[in-house]
């Protein structure tokens, strides 16, 4: 049989190995030059000045920051909706906060400023959303909201890093938001994630809650300023090392000069799968994009009509091609400690499946996954109907 098809997949190739090779030269692998022209780059393409985003190792790690700087803590709530990353509940969870879960759209999987609204109360002390399947949502309408109502706003823009509204980048609607550059991600460090602050005097203080919740930058820069060898500190809070380092964001920096030609493809593959699946019954394509919003074509995700979803990944599989269902509903695990019912996440979870999308796929991929789709769509429709 031929390779897997996998759902999503990096593309690291010759330039990120020639970035690490001079960084490894350059004898200075820690945090350093690389990590500040990432950082620069990254501001410049989200359209933010260089003194907001700190660059760390995880985007789960920024979304612990995120509520530290945030204020989340014991008597406080987050409103997130329940199809969100296991990471962001732990966050809030691990502050001894409680993540407050909302309902989302059935056919965007995104939140709605109505769902939000419903789910706040006088302890709800930040909303989280993030950008299902890199569609921006109803991205303006919560920034208001939460605007009204004195509430903060984080964005998961873990898989937005391309997507925008107007020409605004997700990721700077709200007050804080995340990013990640982990290995299943579109712009790929191995593992990485960046943090975006919107106040600056909270900006100010990320970076040092991120290393040890230091004073100074760094040990070396210490050093440097005294003259001496000591690496004397002063310590603002009691803080982990989150930091990341030149290896991991000198491949950043190749791989974000090459997000343009990565969009190119993931738009080329998701206008074919929109048009060879437009006339195939019992099965619906991502919705439309609102006017002005463009998306990061991080999923592409379909919804079936009957009860035929977890057939038609069966089928899918025994033909060579991995599918998924992200993000497991939150509310439904016990640890949270949440009894709602969330009639619309709880359908799309049982009708919804991700095909593979990424900018690796050849056309022949393409191909293979539309065919098997479409005939196992077919069949299954048949024996539903006749049983
Ligand atoms: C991958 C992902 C994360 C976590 O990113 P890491 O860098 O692996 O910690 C967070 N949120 C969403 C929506 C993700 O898809």
């Amino acid at each position: 049989m031929s390779e897997m098809i996998n759902i999503f997949q990096p593309s690291l190739g010759t330039r990120e190995l020639a970035a690490v090779q001079e960084v490894f030269e350059s004898n200075w692998i820690g945090r350093g030059p690389r990590t500040a022209a990432f950082e620069a780059e990254f501001a410049r393409h989200i359209g933010v000045d260089p003194g907001h985003v700190t660059s760390v190792n995880s985007c789960t790690e920024a979304t612990f920051l995120a509520m530290e700087l945030a204020g989340v803590g014991p008597g406080t709530e987050v409103v997130m909706p329940t199809v969100s990353f296991v990471g962001a509940a732990n966050a809030v969870a691990a502050r001894g906060a409680r993540p407050v879960f909302c309902d989302v759209d059935p056919h965007g999987l995104n939140p709605t400023a109505d769902s939000i609204r419903a789910a706040m109360t006088p302890r709800t002390k930040a909303v989280l959303v993030l950008h299902y399947g890199g569609y921006p949502g109803d991205i303006a309408a919560i920034a208001q909201l939460c605007r009204e109502r004195g509430v903060l706003l984080i964005e998961d823009a873990a898989i937005a890093i391309d997507s925008r509204v107007d020409g605004r980048a997700c990721g700077t609607f709200g007050d804080l938001a995340v990013w990640s550059f982990d290995h299943g991600k579109i712009v790929v460090t191995v593992d990485g994630g960046m943090l975006y602050v919107r106040d600056p005097e909270l900006a100010a203080r990320a970076p040092r809650l991120a290393y040890f919740g230091l004073e100074q930058a760094s040990g070396y820069d210490q050093a440097q300023r005294s003259r001496t060898r000591w690496w004397e500190f002063e310590v603002s809070a009691f803080a982990r090392r989150s930091v990341t380092n030149d290896v991991l964001t000198a491949v950043g920096s190749v791989q974000l000069s090459r997000l343009p030609e990565f969009m190119a493809r993931r738009r080329e593959v998701a206008r074919r799968y929109d048009q060879e699946f437009a006339g195939l019954q019992g099965m619906s394509c991502p919705p439309q994009l609102p006017e002005g919003h463009e998306t990061s074509h991080y999923m592409y995700w379909v919804r079936f009509d009957g009860g035929i979803r977890d057939e038609v990944a069966r089928d899918l599989y025994e033909r060579g091609i991995y599918t998924t269902f992200r993000y497991p509903l939150l509310h439904k695990v016990a640890a949270y400690g949440s009894d709602v019912v969330l009639p619309d996440a709880e359908d799309a979870a049982e009708r919804t499946l991700l095909l593979p999308m990424h900018q690796s796929l050849s056309d022949d991929d393409v191909e293979r996954v539309v065919t098997a789709v479409r005939s196992s769509v077919r069949a299954r429709r048949r024996a539903d109907e006749g049983r």
